[in-house]
């Protein structure tokens, strides 16, 4: 490496799965053996670890799966074999200029990942957008938060979340949508739990066709019919309207379109809302009570509203209640969409989509575009939008997308429609893999393998859900030739013949990220490692080095829209895009489960992760269940129009009937001998945010005969 570093024997760090961001406190000893443990006074997680990030230590220390050196192959015909950096490099830069003088440079593209720390979804972009002249660079976190941030956007003027944890605390009333924290964002539920515990008065609204642990907590579970999230928002508006329980002075004073939506959600009766939904006018008027009557009332909400292609309009409808209510920009409220991903927060700050800039720069606007290309020294950025997650693999089948270069992802187990993702990497002219483990199901693929340092072996800063910075140091070497993601782009963009790489280290790339965002919204022009280093991690904007970092947005109800007014917007209401039918009548959710992560390459290493559930199952509900003569453990086979797969059942009250679930980890080097969760789902996306559908795909079970 040519990065230089001074390793620590004991320092505090963060944990690299979930957007949480727990603190952990790491030390190794003279033997390299890593022991850690909870920070204590640490503003985010308070000495408490969940059991995927307790057992960190095993991931970092089982190098048995790990890309020791490159890998190359000569040609489509020919194997891998080990080659030297410099040879990768060379290999790299020579196909990627051959693409880009013959076919152009949106001949190329990068997918990234919410996992990449700040400093390296920076130099992406900056090599793309500025250097390459593509904007074809775009991430996992598109599966994920995207249509969150097109919801904060049209309603807030910009991607902000409003809140902080801390608001946890001081909130009376919470909605939680679409989201199973007590598996998926663990520690951030046990503060959920100790505050309830603590003030039993708290009200917590579960809205899940499922019957998750989460609602464990709940005073009211809506179990909705999926994919009608909207409408039934909506009615929990039009009761909040009717009984007077809105914040007028908010509402005439601070925001626009409260007419409209008035017209639109009084268009639909409780009634007619109550069959759509399938969900009692009870418990509807109850959920409008209880949000009316809040003090303090904080919405959360994550997969099941985003992974929708009307997961823009589910956002909108959420934010809605927030702003009629006038819950925002107080302690205690607010809308606040959990992030899935360590770092997705971070990438969003760097513009590290396809259809955005840095610091929230918005890619469609000439000035803006102008800004960013002034400041890294280059003519222009793009105009034309980049493609895509679901694009990117559309235009490697098509052929129009010639080289894929993919960092710290592994597409052919979780992107939609899985199937088509493994053809279009087979049919691809170039796949560069750069990536930790072997035990990506993508590796296969790859005509170049590049390996990478993981965490605790490279150093960099994150940004959680609510905001919060953090630093990462570096403590052990990575094993074998692997280098840090920053160090491989740098030297690839050296090899390109780019100028503006001439970075010693992730310090020097952090400090010109920080300067770009100098005059923005979420201006950290005031933070730099040393800070970092000695002060804890810090909540964005910090414009300055004496600014102690904000909390929470907007307690002076001036928003980033033109004329600093919350947007309150209509929705309409459409279809999730597959169809249920004849065929496949029923209604396929895929999901987490409490101990994996992602699609296993980290935490299915780990056996006591491995020990809660061990293999991918199928949940139905009894009835669906009886309909087809299945028991309680039966294999069968889940069909629908893109693929199959074949799991056991589990047969369980806790699904609504004509619903199914799946777990979405599982992939082929994982243990799934018969298919991924994935080659059920639909690639269609949200219109605005470019957003998969993966909790609505129409499927069919059946008992499984062998053959
Ligand atoms: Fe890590 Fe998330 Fe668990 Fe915290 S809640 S320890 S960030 S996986």
């Amino acid at each position: 490496s040519t990065f230089k570093y001074r390793n620590s024997t004991k320092a505090k760090t963060t944990c690299s799965y979930c957007g949480v961001g727990c603190g952990i406190e790491v030390s190794v000893d003279k033997k390299g053996k890593i022991e850690l443990e909870g920070i204590e006074d640490h503003p985010v997680s308070r000495g408490m670890l969940c059991s995927k990030g307790r057992n960190l230590n095993y991931v970092v220390q089982d190098q048995t799966d790990r890309l020791m050196y490159p890998q190359m192959r000569w040609s489509k015909y020919h194997p891998l074999e080990r080659v030297d950096w410099d040879t990768a490099i060379d290999r790299a830069a020579a196909v990627f200029k051959t693409f880009i003088e013959k076919h152009g440079p949106d001949s190329v593209g990068f997918y990234v990942s919410g996992q990449c720390l700040t400093e390296e979804y920076y130099l992406v972009n900056k090599l793309t957008k500025g250097y390459i002249g593509t904007n074809n660079v775009d991430t996992n976190s598109r599966l994920c938060m995207s249509s969150a941030v097109m919801g904060y956007v049209k309603t807030l003027g910009e991607d902000s979340v409003p809140i902080s944890y801390e608001d946890i605390e001081l909130a009376d009333t919470f909605l939680i949508a679409g989201a199973n924290p007590a598996w998926c964002h663990p520690i951030l539920f046990r503060r959920i739990e100790a505050h309830k515990e603590k003030n039993p008065d708290t009200k917590i609204i579960v809205i899940d066709p499922r019957v998750t642990d989460s609602c464990s907590l709940a005073d009211l579970h809506l179990q909705l019919r999926p994919g009608t999230d909207i409408t039934l928002l909506q009615a929990i508006g039009r009761v909040l309207i009717e009984e007077g329980n809105i914040d007028l002075d908010f509402i005439q004073n601070h925001a626009d379109g409260f007419d409209s939506y008035k017209e639109e959600v009084m268009s639909t009766s409780l009634e007619d809302a109550s069959k759509i939904c399938d969900v009692s006018i009870d418990d509807i008027k109850l959920a409008a009570s209880y949000i009316g009557n809040a003090k303090a009332y904080l919405s959360m909400w994550t997969m099941g509203l985003n992974q929708s292609t009307q997961g823009v309009n589910n956002n909108l409808a959420l934010i809605n209640l927030n702003l009629i209510t006038g819950q925002i920009g107080k302690p205690g409220a607010g809308p606040f969409s959990l992030t899935g991903q360590p770092n997705a927060m971070g990438g969003r700050e760097v513009g590290g989509m396809a259809s955005l800039l840095a610091a929230h720069r918005k890619q469609a606007s000439p000035e803006d575009r102008q800004e960013v290309a002034n400041f890294w020294g280059v003519d222009s950025v793009p105009d034309k939008p980049g493609l895509t997650a679901t694009q990117m693999f559309d235009a490697l089948d098509s052929g129009e997308l010639k080289a894929i270069w993919i960092i710290c992802t592994n597409p052919s187990v979780s992107m939609p429609d899985a199937n088509l993702v493994d053809r279009a990497m087979k049919k691809a002219k170039f796949v560069v893999v750069q990536d930790i483990s072997s035990r990506s199901d993508t590796v296969k693929y790859a005509d170049l393998i590049l390996p990478a340092a993981g965490w605790l072996e490279k150093e960099g800063t994150m940004t959680n859900s609510e905001r919060r910075i953090s630093y990462l140091p570096k403590m052990v070497d990575a094993p074998g030739e692997a280098l840090a993601d920053s160090e491989i782009l740098i030297r690839f963009a050296k090899k390109m013949g780019y100028p503006g790489f001439e970075f010693k280290n992730e310090e020097e790339v952090y400090k010109e990220h920080c300067q770009l965002t100098k005059g923005t919204n979420i201006d950290i022009s005031g933070l730099n490692y040393d800070r970092l280093k000695n002060e804890g991690s810090v909540q964005w904007p910090v414009p300055s080095e004496t600014h102690p970092g904000t909390p929470r947005l907007f307690t002076d109800k001036k928003f980033y829209t033109p004329n600093q007014k919350a947007q309150i917007l209509t929705t309409g209401v459409s279809n999730e895009a597959d169809m249920l039918s004849q065929d496949f009548p029923l209604v396929l959710t895929t999901g987490r489960i409490r101990d994996q992560w992602h699609t296993m390459t980290r935490s299915g290493k780990v056996s006591k992760l491995n020990k809660h559930i061990s293999k991918p199952y199928l949940e139905i509900h009894p009835s669906d269940a009886a309909e087809r003569g299945i028991k309680n453990g039966d294999s069968v086979l889940i069909s629908g129009a893109r693929g199959e797969v074949r799991v056991n059942a589990t047969v369980t009250e806790n699904i609504k009937k004509g619903v199914v679930f799946l777990p979405m980890h599982w992939g082929k080097l994982m243990g799934s001998e018969f298919g991924r969760a994935n080659n059920l789902t639909n690639k269609a996306f949200d219109p605005i945010s470019k957003q998969p559908g993966f909790k609505y795909s129409a499927v069919e079970v059946k008992k499984y005969k062998k053959p």
